[in-house]
């Protein structure tokens, strides 16, 4: 038995695994018959136009996120079933364009917030009074 997932199946079809996924995945399709069954009956599956619900979801969504997704993502701002999709699309698929986008946008996020603090200390500083707060790296978001 493979443990990989027809979704996953169709991102390595879409050239959308990362490079560590997808070479773990072509091993093992070397390997292993039932995964090449798998495999076969997904492309036939997909050629057919198949339609159960995943398929429709997967289909519509396995395009990349926008950045303005992605952005809400990072705030949390999305609904389960996008945010679901979203954590899919950049942890399981792993997608690269969209890693690189999500890692911009968590510096600008942190820049952001970070900004009016840098701001405060350098007037606390000028007061003479930083020594207090100079490293306690206070405010930093985690993100999700
Ligand atoms: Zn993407």
């Amino acid at each position: 038995m493979s443990s990989w997932t027809d979704r996953e199946i169709l991102a390595w079809l879409d050239e959308q695994l990362s490079v560590e996924r997808m070479a773990a995945f072509e091993a093992e399709l070397r390997q292993n018959d039932s995964l090449r069954t798998k495999v076969s009956n997904v492309i036939r599956y997909r050629d057919q136009g198949g339609n159960s619900v995943g398929e429709i979801w997967q289909r519509g969504k396995l395009s990349c996120p926008t950045r303005t997704e992605l952005g809400a993502w990072v705030l949390g701002a999305l609904t389960d079933e996008v945010a679901e999709y979203i954590q899919f699309h950049l942890h399981t698929i792993g997608c690269r364009m969209c890693q690189a986008n999500l890692s911009d946008l968590e510096e600008q996020s942190i820049q952001a917030a970070d900004a009016p603090i840098r701001r405060r200390r350098f007037f606390e500083s000028s007061a003479g009074l930083l020594r207090e707060h100079a490293d306690s790296g206070e405010f930093l978001s985690e993100g999700p």
